[in-house]
């Protein structure tokens, strides 16, 4: 697929900003107006805080490329993924004139930032199994359509998609194909970053926010064509990721192995959750999650929510989506915090 023609004109012929930083980043640098004396923050030196961050991302390209085996040129990185979002629909639609699909039920953000663009969405349901449903999205599609979301594991269903299916929606339509893995590393091996740039419309999304317990840094990748990935380069703000979020996140794939232990406490513990939401008679589906989270129904959903928020437990009301009638979706947390859900939630809905 020749990716060039789905990107917005104005976009291709764009000539990027070029930063102080892109030729020199050495010498006695007198070319970003910055201040040279030093940083009121202190305890940093080692950062020089005082300087722009690099905006090639080289070291974070490099360190998250050999950790996960990929081609640090298909890598790119946002302030957290859902800039990584904004960003792809920036390139890829022009407002008022083309389109996007989300699979539905799923993550919010997609429709807010295509709203934000002045991008129409076209949501098309998933099918009975929350698995892509090739008959709505083919009675849905027009050639307008430059992205399609979908999100594997999908939240808040909590379930992968196919793998088979991802790439047979790859080959089918002239579209680019983001599929969003934020919570992957809660599902074993079932990553598509290896397909993505074989498969030239492919974007693959992920986060530090989730298994990596890294929120805060606000840090998001994809893996894409490096077609894609210069096109991200090109209209990014110059400086987006900063210093210390870099610094964090290399001290992170040093010490993978804290990700690999949180993976298996909160899946385990996920499991254990599951089975005594299960063993609640008031609680009749409990979905399989390949997540951090679990998706479950029970009876007036909303007053459920809200009447726990005031006991002290906090967790979401999915429930307005046609297909999530009565769904609650809870966070895994600490074993504590788990069996506190479940006392609050125990207290509200189970029948003396
Ligand atoms: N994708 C999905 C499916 C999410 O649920 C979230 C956050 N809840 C994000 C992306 C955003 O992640 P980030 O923190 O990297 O912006």
């Amino acid at each position: 697929m020749i990716i060039e023609n789905l990107v917005r004109k104005n976009i291709l012929n764009l000539k990027p900003y070029v930063c102080a930083r892109d030729m020199y980043s050495e010498g006695i640098l007198l070319d970003a107006n910055e201040n040279s004396i030093g940083s009121v923050a202190a305890g940093y030196d080692e950062l020089t805080l005082n300087r722009y961050p690099d905006p090639h991302q080289a070291e974070l390209r490099k360190a998250v490329g050999e950790y996960y085996g990929v081609d640090e040129k298909k890598l790119f990185f946002g302030v957290g993924s859902d800039e990584i979002i904004d960003l792809l629909i920036r390139i890829f639609c022009e407002p008022a004139k083309d389109a996007v699909i989300i699979l539905d039920p799923t993550y919010g953000m997609y429709k807010v930032a295509c709203d934000i663009n002045n991008v129409e969405t076209i949501s098309t349901n998933l099918n009975d199994e929350f698995q892509i449903d090739f008959d709505n999205i083919q009675r849905d599609y027009r050639n307008n359509v430059k992205l399609i979301f979908a999100c594997s594991p999908n939240n808040p269903t909590g379930n992968l998609l196919k793998k088979e299916d991802v790439e047979r929606l790859c080959k089918l339509y002239n579209s680019i194909i983001v599929i969003d893995e934020a919570y992957i590393d809660f599902s074993g091996d079932n990553s598509l970053i290896n397909e993505a740039g074989e498969l030239n419309n492919l974007v693959v999304l992920r986060t530090f926010s989730k298994a990596w317990g890294l929120a805060a840094i606000r840090l998001g990748y994809c893996i894409a064509d490096e077609v894609i990935t210069r096109l991200l380069f090109n209209i990014k703000a110059p400086y987006t990721i900063n210093s210390l979020t870099k610094k964090t996140a290399l001290e992170a794939i040093q010490n993978n192995s804290r990700k690999d232990d949180f993976i298996k406490l909160l899946t385990s513990e996920r499991e254990r959750v599951k089975e005594e939401l299960l063993a609640i008679p008031e609680v009749p589906i409990v979905y399989p999650s390949d997540a951090n989270y679990l998706l479950f129904q029970c009876e007036n959903a909303t007053e459920v929510q809200k009447s726990m928020a005031l006991d002290g437990v906090v967790i979401r009301d999915r429930s307005s989506h046609p297909m999530l009638r009565n769904c609650l979706r809870v966070s895994i947390g600490t074993v504590e915090e788990n069996n506190k859900f479940l006392t609050a939630l125990k207290k509200q809905i189970c029948r003396k």
